[in-house]
């Protein structure tokens, strides 16, 4: 299967190079240029989450050796990075609500899925090339995906990754597991000012061409590890299949029968592997988009224009405080038939209003597959607090807003057909808000977050993941600071090309 860019078809790359590149060259979003296969149920490999990786990795990748995607598979899917056997279980809340866990992973947080498995395929990408070069991951952050990208490429072979976070921007918790990293390969920065800040540092080391010909010069090349980066989505489309295929074992359905989807939703990453899930065959009933205050996804998927000029709010889910979702643009591009010159319209006027609209036929398909609608924080507050009275189960703010906006979506379209909600973060990964959720605050008051890792624990009667556990003891081994305008010559020194 060849890929090509949402910006333009001319230039057809291999899965490996697609995965190498991350970006186009125009800017677009690399997508298979071919129509994928169609399963049924029956066609789904018997065996664990291994097998079903690998048998729809090998749909995507064709340009891997069947033994370069069963070495990635099984190493990034073990019993060392994973503490459940089965990677992404269920939990049943009722006969009909399920809540497929994605955070059993080295950071408690549902990127690991793809992040343990995107480094190993780029090791194998890399090595079709005749020509060996170092990798180096540049990787700002707002908190999970610096965490869960250290984890992924820590100790791989001919990679470096090098993490940027805004020194006030994350929580307690996301700071102490980046500046506690571990691993020969690894650069964790602060960097002074907010999330934008480190970002277009790191845009600016990307479009910069003297020092992109100077990396060259010495073996380096730069990527991104991004949710742009194809080689992040496919991992994803796996787990939507486990989920009904282990439905289907445990006779909550029957093979065939359509089911929900519920996705909380930020760069549009997760959700965009369900649609992908369903193209292959999966029998998705509606995908439910779920956004926090920051609502401009919702928005568009039920009015048909995007509008990125709005406030940009903080709320109890960080990792979908986002006014650009970059992903977005695939899934346009395939309701529209692969149209690229639509598509550049559509982004040139993002690019240059800050806003477009979908013309009305687009609307429709988006809107016959998808529902929408959002959380604020108040919502989402009282929905881990109901949860837990009701049934004793403990979800983090993220996954909160995707139950808040099921419930919203169930009753008004009365639908009762089986639903999985995403669970995208364990709560003891938020457990300030958490504990403020479901304790009285005479229980919270001025604790840390770390310190209510034990008093959430004892009050649920469930364990700290082990990755969190061992959080106060570990030595802090990253403090360096920097501004933004230093990224650059922190970069050449942390390759020692200054
Ligand atoms: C990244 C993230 C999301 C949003 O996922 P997208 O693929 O960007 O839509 C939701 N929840 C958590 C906990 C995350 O880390």
């Amino acid at each position: 299967m060849r890929y090509y860019s949402t910006r333009g078809k001319s230039d057809h790359v291999t899965a490996s190079e697609a995965i190498i590149r991350g970006l186009a060259p125009d800017g677009g979003l690399y997508v298979p240029a071919g129509e994928t296969a169609s399963l049924t149920f029956d066609e789904l490999p018997a065996g664990d989450y291994r097998a079903l990786a690998a048998y729809i990795l090998a749909l995507f990748q064709d340009d891997f050796t069947e033994d370069e995607i069963e070495t990635a598979v099984f190493s990034a899917y073990n019993s060392k990075s994973f503490d459940h056997p089965g990677i992404t279980p269920l939990y049943r809340l009722t006969d009909q609500i399920f809540f497929l866990e994605l955070w059993h992973g080295p950071t408690s947080a549902f990127k690991d899925i793809a992040l343990q498995l995107m480094p190993h395929l780029m090791r194998a990408a890399l090595r079709k090339k005749e020509k060996e070069t170092e990798m180096v991951i540049l990787t700002a952050t707002s908190g999970d995906t610096g965490k869960s990208a250290l984890e992924g490429f820590r100790d791989i072979p001919g990679m470096k990754i090098i993490v940027y976070f805004p020194e006030g921007g994350v929580s307690e918790i996301q700071k102490l597991q980046m500046t506690t990293q571990e691993g020969g390969n690894v650069c964790v920065t602060a960097v002074k000012g907010n999330f934008d800040d480190a970002q277009r540092g790191v845009k600016q080391i990307f479009s910069d061409r003297n020092l992109a010909r100077l990396l060259a010069k010495n073996g380096f090349r730069l990527s991104s590890a991004n949710s742009i980066n194809w080689g992040r989505l496919v991992p994803q489309i796996v787990y939507y299949f486990a989920a009904y295929r282990d439905l289907v074992e445990g006779e909550a359905l029957g093979p065939g029968d359509k089911i929900n989807f519920v996705v909380p939703t930020g760069n549009f990453g997760n959700i965009l592997a369900g649609y992908y899930a369903g193209r292959l065959g999966l029998p998705v009933n509606r995908l439910i988009c779920a956004a926090n205050k920051n609502s401009v996804v919702a928005d568009f998927i039920n009015t048909g224009a995007y509008d990125s000029r709005r406030p940009f709010y903080r709320t109890l889910s960080p990792s979908m405080d986002i006014l650009v979702s970059s992903n977005l643009e695939r899934l346009l591009f395939e309701l529209t038939d692969h149209d690229s010159e639509l598509i550049n319209e559509w982004m040139r006027q993002l690019r240059e209003s800050g806003a477009y609209r979908i013309d009305a036929p687009t609307l429709q398909k988006l809107q016959d597959l998808f529902w929408a609608d959002y959380a604020d924080d108040e919502d989402t507050l009282q929905t881990i607090a109901a949860t837990y009275r009701d049934t004793g189960y403990l979800i983090d703010t993220h996954t909160a807003v995707g139950k808040a906006v099921y419930e919203k979506y169930r009753d008004r379209e009365q639908d009762r057909s089986h639903t999985v909600i995403m669970s995208t973060a364990s709560p003891f990964k938020f457990t300030g808000s958490v504990a403020k959720a479901v304790l009285d605050s005479n229980r919270y008051g001025d604790k840390s977050e770390l310190d209510l890792l034990a008093v959430l624990a004892r009050e649920a009667g469930s364990n700290i993941p082990s990755n969190l556990v061992g959080l106060a003891q570990k030595e802090v081994v990253h403090r360096q600071v920097i501004a933004p305008e230093e990224m650059r010559d922190h970069l050449l020194k942390a390759l020692s090309l200054d």
